[in-house]
């Protein structure tokens, strides 16, 4: 994923930073009770004391999908871009009880704790974005490590055929907790920029 990457023009190019983007946490939405049925609400970001974003949120009757509203202009470009996209809600069982949330990615539809804003709002691996942080090293261990998981019992963490409960329930507990883990490092994060006025 790191370095070496070209576009599209066959020219090397650096990756954007997950750092350079707005993103909705679903555990952010969850705690803030902003998941739940029927819900509006407009999210802001601001960078040192000045405005870097706003999203509106509609979440739909049976709190299965929401809406996402806002626009957008790229660095660089002229024109600013209306937004309008809808975002289905999934949940997984915890192994002790329990749901946890994701965004299903309208790219790629794979579940994600964090969805980008951009012009196509996605996951961070549809828009190919790399950690810029002290935590980089971290987070990319406990990303390849659940990305092996994944491997194992498919990104739907279903029970492949043939696999024994007993060994899904382990693999399942162990990437809840690499998730958690992922979660808490996020969490970090964006109580550190709401101590800066970043959130
Ligand atoms: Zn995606």
């Amino acid at each position: 994923m790191r370095g070496g990457c070209r576009n599209g023009a066959g020219r090397p190019r650096q990756h954007e930073k997950v750092e350079d983007y707005n993103y909705l946490s679903i555990s952010y939405l969850c705690r803030q009770g902003l998941l739940m049925p029927s819900t509006k609400g407009t999210l802001t970001w601001t960078r040192n004391g000045e405005k870097a974003g706003k999203v509106k949120i509609e979440v739909d009757d049976s709190a299965s999908s929401l809406i996402l509203m806002y626009s957008v202009r790229l660095r660089g470009a002229e024109n600013w871009k209306e937004v309008n996209q809808p975002i289905e809600l999934s949940a997984t069982a915890c192994h002790y009880g329990g749901q946890r949330k994701w965004f299903k990615c309208p790219q790629c539809g794979r579940n994600t704790a964090n969805i980008y804003i951009t012009t196509k709002p996605a996951c961070r691996k549809c828009l190919k974005l790399v950690y810029q942080s002290q935590s980089e090293t971290l987070v990319w261990r406990i990303w390849n490590m659940k990305r092996k998981i994944e491997g194992k019992l498919g990104t739907a963490l279903q029970k492949p055929k043939g696999m024994h409960r007993s060994t899904r329930s382990k693999l399942l507990d162990r990437y809840l907790k690499l998730d958690k883990r992922l979660d808490d490092i996020f969490y970090v994060r964006i109580e550190k920029w709401k101590a800066q006025g970043w959130w």
